[in-house]
């Protein structure tokens, strides 16, 4: 009786250990998967990432009939603070910046690192107008930001480009050249601004 018990509780222990390794296994795939999928410095999506949330999500607003949002945002005047203050204090705003972005929007909501100290979020089932409130939200929230690192203190303001599918384009490369298009006019007239596609 006595070993019986013992060999149930050791085969049983067995077991525990093969689910807890696959467990393992599942975990550790997921998190190569992760960083695959994720910049490392900023902890939002890549850019190739990012394309293909794109392009699922218009087929998914044509599917349902609905809209999509996208912007692009764009750090002002970057390569100065890098100049002025060194890459690293450049590193620690873009980190920051990144964490800003995630939390200014939705979960459902996407936000990829497109290029340099260029961000691009994609907004599900958006309109116009609550795409524009919250380009505007972003603006002044990063705009009212200070960014500290060691002894250095500094004020950054961002430029943001909008597109909305399916009014600005049928295809996502259509909507992210709107949307770089509304961002190259923000930056012309002034920066520090939300320009939208339909104003271009
Ligand atoms: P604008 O207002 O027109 O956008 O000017 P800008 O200086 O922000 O734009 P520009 O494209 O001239 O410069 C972008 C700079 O971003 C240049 C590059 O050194 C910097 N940059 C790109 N990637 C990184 C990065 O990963 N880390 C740091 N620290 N800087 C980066
Ligand atoms: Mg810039
Ligand atoms: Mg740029």
């Amino acid at each position: 009786e006595t070993f019986r018990k013992e060999a149930l509780a050791a085969s049983a222990g067995e077991f525990a250990g093969e689910v807890s390794f696959a467990v393992k296994r599942i975990q550790l795939f997921r998190q190569v998967e992760w960083l695959s999928l994720v910049d490392g410095l900023t902890g939002v999506y890549r850019r190739n990432a990012l394309d293909d949330k794109i392009a699922e999500e218009i087929k998914r607003a044509v599917a349902f009939r609905t809209t999509l949002g996208f912007m692009i945002v764009d750090i002002d005047h970057f390569k100065r603070v890098n100049d002025r203050y060194g890459h690293q204090f450049g590193d620690f705003v873009l980190k920051k910046v990144g964490l800003l972005l995630r939390s200014s929007v939705y979960e459902t909501d996407f936000v990829g690192r497109y290029g340099g100290e260029e961000f691009g979020i994609i907004l599900p089932r958006a309109d116009f107008a609550g795409v524009l409130r919250k380009a505007e939200a972003i603006r002044t929230r990063i705009e009212g930001e200070s960014f500290s690192q060691g002894f250095d203190t500094i004020k950054v303001t961002v430029s943001i480009g909008i597109a909305h599918f399916p009014r600005d384009g049928a295809a996502a490369a259509e909507l992210i050249s709107r949307a770089d298009t509304a961002l190259y006019k923000a930056k012309e007239t002034g920066r520090n601004k939300v320009v939208d596609a339909s104003q271009t």
